[in-house]
């Protein structure tokens, strides 16, 4: 009896057995660990790996009136992964919950100089903005409950719905030298989002793959059309960012074509997976690029940041006057 198997088969059969260990001048073999490997390096490694600066300062508000479809998680984890690839950020946490704050490390007891009484012209934006320890990039001005009586403090105000942007203006920004600045809304469409859709030019819409993703965004929609009619009008929805999405379910693909054809390039086409890691960081005050840099959450963040960065870099000036 003979096998028809030459030698060489033979031998690549045997050596297959162990193919993490690699010939000399061979490339090394693909196992999850030197993917996850190869992943945590390219977050934690980022001078290989820098995100461009953007051609003029942007202000995103992150707004779904819709709680818990990842709004702060997506603020958090998009602002560290750009400043940790050189990019100046900063986040502004506009929810009396405090939860970016808490993800960004930086202190929000009752007492601490926070945008609430930036909001109240108590102190300039630069008293209140902190150094996170994501990165020595990201700059956070936290939330304490205080901000949750700002709500109704604000409607007796003049120019209630233009107190942020008056705060941003005047040189405040250039004084942090921030490219990229992220504003965390509350879930409701009160005065603080109206606030945010003010002082910013672009809205950042998270989606979560859920059933009822879209259900009320329509609500959401028509706030920024009366906010661009009648306060802003340089307000326009400039990125979608898909969360939470779970491969196993028909679902989560559903809701993912029916956003794109809905919304267009508008969506990134990074998708942020569903991961327990995302959901266990801010436990650890951390982002989850510091808490687990080789997961697919960390890694998916870093890839939503740099499609922002790039889009930020490919936009046109509007004039040299526009300083950073
Ligand atoms: P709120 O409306 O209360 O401000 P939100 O829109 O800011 O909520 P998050 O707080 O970011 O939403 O997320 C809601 C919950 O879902 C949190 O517990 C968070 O840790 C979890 N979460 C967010 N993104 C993911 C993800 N990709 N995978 C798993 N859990 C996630
Ligand atoms: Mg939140």
């Amino acid at each position: 009896m003979t096998f028809n198997v030459s030698q060489q088969e033979f031998s690549q059969h045997e050596r297959g057995v162990s193919r993490e260990t690699p010939e000399p001048g061979e490339a090394p073999a693909w196992t999850p660990i030197a993917e996850e490997a190869e992943r945590a390096s390219r977050v934690l490694h980022p001078d290989r790996h820098g995100m461009p600066r953007p051609a003029h300062r942007r202000i995103l508000t992150v707004a779904n009136q819709k709680g818990g479809v990842g709004k702060t998680t997506s603020t958090v984890n998009l602002a560290a992964a750009l400043a940790m690839h050189g990019v100046r950020v900063l986040v502004i946490d506009l929810d009396p919950q405090g939860n970016a704050s808490t993800a960004l490390d930086v202190k929000h007891e009752v007492g601490t100089p926070s945008v609430y009484e930036v909001l109240l012209g108590e102190i300039r934006l630069a008293q209140a903005a902190v150094v996170s320890t994501a990165s020595p990039n990201l700059l956070c001005v936290p939330a304490t409950i205080d901000l949750a009586g700002a709500e109704i403090e604000l409607v007796s105000m003049v120019a209630r719905e233009n107190r942020l942007k008056q705060t941003l203006s005047g040189g405040a920004l250039d004084e942090l030298g921030v490219d990229y600045v992220f504003v965390d809304c509350p879930p409701s469409l009160g005065l603080l989002t109206v606030n945010a859709l003010v002082a910013a030019a672009e809205v950042l819409i998270p989606i979560q793959c859920e059933y009822y993703a879209l259900e009320g965004l329509g609500q959401l929609l028509s706030n920024i059309d009366l906010v661009r009619s009648h306060l802003n009008t340089d307000l326009h929805i400039s990125t979608i960012l898909l969360t939470m999405y779970d491969g196993r379910t028909k679902l989560a693909d559903q809701v993912t074509s029916e956003v794109r054809q809905h919304f267009g390039p508008t969506v990134l086409r990074t998708v942020i997976p569903r991961s327990v890691k995302v959901s266990e960081a801010p436990g650890y005050s951390q982002t989850v690029l510091a808490y687990d840099p080789g997961s697919r959450g960390a890694m998916s963040y870093v890839d939503a940041a740099r499609e922002i960065a790039d889009r930020g870099a490919a936009m046109v000036a509007p004039d040299a006057s526009n300083g950073r």
